[in-house]
């Protein structure tokens, strides 16, 4: 994940709040480790249906570790894009 994805994601997981964002969610050490879990949720048959929202990895700003979430979407990556 490039700097600015990164950065995009810390604010939103900020603006969500540490009880969604952090609190009693899985926590990765590092990017590779929360990609293979989101990767391995995504292949989850209740993803496999049209419209299923996917999870993604991201940064978190209140432990400093990764964790797996729903998918932003395009309008969210828009609004969290800047500061
Ligand atoms: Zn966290």
């Amino acid at each position: 994940m490039n700097k600015a994805e990164a950065q995009m994601h810390l604010r939103a997981a900020a603006a969500a709040g540490q009880g969604k964002s952090c609190g009693a969610k899985n926590k990765y050490g590092t990017e590779k480790a929360a990609q293979i879990a989101a990767f391995r949720r995504n292949r989850h048959p209740s993803r496999q249906v049209p419209g299923a929202v996917m999870q993604e990895p991201y940064p978190c700003p209140f432990c400093d570790r990764w964790h797996v979430g729903d998918a932003m979407t395009k309008t969210e990556r828009k609004r969290w894009s800047r500061p």
